[in-house]
């Protein structure tokens, strides 16, 4: 018999709005600038590439948004997603304190992207948009985005982050599937990719290049739309499903957790679970611990400068402030794919600065131990990314230990590592480095953010 429990909601569970933080927030974030004027942008600004009920809830103050009956329905075939105690991980580690995981790997795809790339997609199919545009790393965003733009008669361009090309097949051959459209990012196809090609012709890529290559591609063209998988907060907010969720599934558990865990790359699975969570903390005065868990080797909350920077290499988007390493910042290429950004989602980084979040760093080799720790008394093989969220909460269950204390962790599991094996050969086969990010890289890109007198 397993160890493990499983908290389960009835479908009729599904929470009917997602919960946006903005109601909640002490002072509010600093609006997002024209990169041209340095002024607010407005939604005019954003309509070439988003649709407008995206730009409505990007700006809403409103704390309740309703999900459309048509993508809970969408939802309903893995959602609720179940909760876990991690009974046999907790003996494992002779600990005190209780460990709980929502489990988002049950998703078509295997993580939480498809909870925001499916109203994204609905959103897009009831403006009329033909085609659309996004950019992915380990191949995650691009997978769950070309999974629900197919279900809306939507085509799909994805820009996949080289190096994570090369590394995972698997996940390209699964957005052909889905019938999307898989382009090596540097690219020859956009003047971002031939720009950087003519001078690095060996560049891995980055996030904030393929983004580049996105949102040139989206802005050229009026039947095609771009589409972000995390970042920007109506992908936070579609995220928070998770977190309602596990609150009621917390209830069911007759549990309240001290501490809340989420791995980090631009802020929205945390988020999912976490905001929820910070709400109830702001309005009802509670003090729940909420950590953000980020790699070691592209450490943007914990050594990031908070300031206004471009969300892409070429500088095309609008400037927003956050927690950023430079947008010229190419990190190392560590397996945890979806955590390599060199910003974070503005909405994170504001928490962060208010005190209402904490964050920390972990490297790459003490992850994959945690994960295979996990694997081992759970079952599930984690994603790379999930594991830094593991790696934090097995620490913090060691920490409760050494002190005698019996205290309640939450962490979110945010995807399965099924399509990630060739990490785990190289982390078994004893490949895997601690890499470490260089220092003068990271003051040169630092160097390069620009000024803005709106700070
Ligand atoms: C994409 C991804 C992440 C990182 O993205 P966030 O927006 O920070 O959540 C984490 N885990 C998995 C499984 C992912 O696919």
């Amino acid at each position: 018999m397993s160890d493990t429990v499983k908290y389960l909601l009835d479908e009729s569970r599904i929470p009917k709005t997602w919960y946006n933080i903005a109601a909640d927030l002490p002072e509010p974030p600093v609006p997002p600038l024209h990169p041209g004027t340095g002024q607010p942008i407005g939604p005019d600004d954003l309509a070439p590439l988003f649709p407008m009920a995206l730009i409505g809830q990007e700006v809403s103050a409103e704390r309740e948004i309703e999900i459309p009956e048509p993508v809970r329905e969408i939802y309903r075939q893995w959602r609720p997603a179940p909760l876990y105690r991690a009974r046999r991980l907790e003996k494992a580690l002779d600990t005190p304190a209780k460990i709980y995981y929502k489990y988002e790997g049950v998703s078509p795809t295997g993580s939480h992207k498809p909870n925001t790339a499916v109203p994204q997609a609905f959103f897009n199919a009831e403006e009329g948009t033909k085609r659309i545009t996004t950019e992915t790393g380990a191949g995650q965003w691009g997978s769950s985005l070309a999974y629900a733009a197919q279900i809306f008669g939507i085509e799909v361009d994805v820009y996949m982050v080289k190096i994570s090309f090369q590394q995972n097949p698997y996940r390209r051959s699964l957005m052909q599937t889905y019938g999307a459209r898989c382009v090596a990012s540097p690219s020859e196809e956009t003047n971002s990719g031939r720009a950087i090609l003519a001078e690095h012709p060996d560049s891995p890529g980055s996030l904030g290049i393929a983004i580049s290559e996105a949102v040139e591609m989206a802005a050229g063209r009026d039947d095609t739309k771009y589409s972000l998988g995390s970042v920007l907060n109506h992908v936070l907010l579609h995220q928070t499903i998770i977190g309602q969720e596990a609150m009621e599934q917390m209830d069911m558990a007759g549990d309240d957790p001290d501490i809340v865990i989420g791995c980090a790359g631009g802020g929205s699975n945390f988020a999912g679970l976490a905001f929820p969570y910070v709400g109830r903390n702001i309005r009802e005065g509670k003090k729940v611990r909420i950590i953000a868990v980020e790699p070691a080797s592209c450490p943007t909350l914990t050594r990031g400068k908070f300031t206004y920077d471009f969300g892409d290499t070429a500088n095309l988007t609008p400037l927003v402030k956050m927690h950023t390493l430079g947008s010229s910042f190419v990190p190392s290429p560590i397996h945890a794919g979806g955590l390599r950004y060199h910003g974070m989602s503005p909405l994170v980084s504001h928490l962060l600065d208010l005190g209402l979040i904490e964050a920390r760093s972990q490297d790459q080799i003490e992850c994959f131990e945690a994960g295979v720790q996990f694997a081992r008394s759970e079952g599930i093989v984690p994603a790379p990314e999930s594991t830094h969220a593991i790696r934090a909460a097995i620490d913090e269950a060691l920490e409760c230990k050494k002190n005698g204390e019996s205290k309640t962790i939450l962490f979110n599991l945010s995807g399965h590592g099924y399509f990630d094996m060739q990490a785990y050969t190289d982390y078994f086969d004893g490949k895997l480095s601690d890499e470490a990010y260089d220092e003068d890289a990271l003051a040169r890109s630092l160097a390069a953010v620009p000024e803005v007198a709106a700070e």
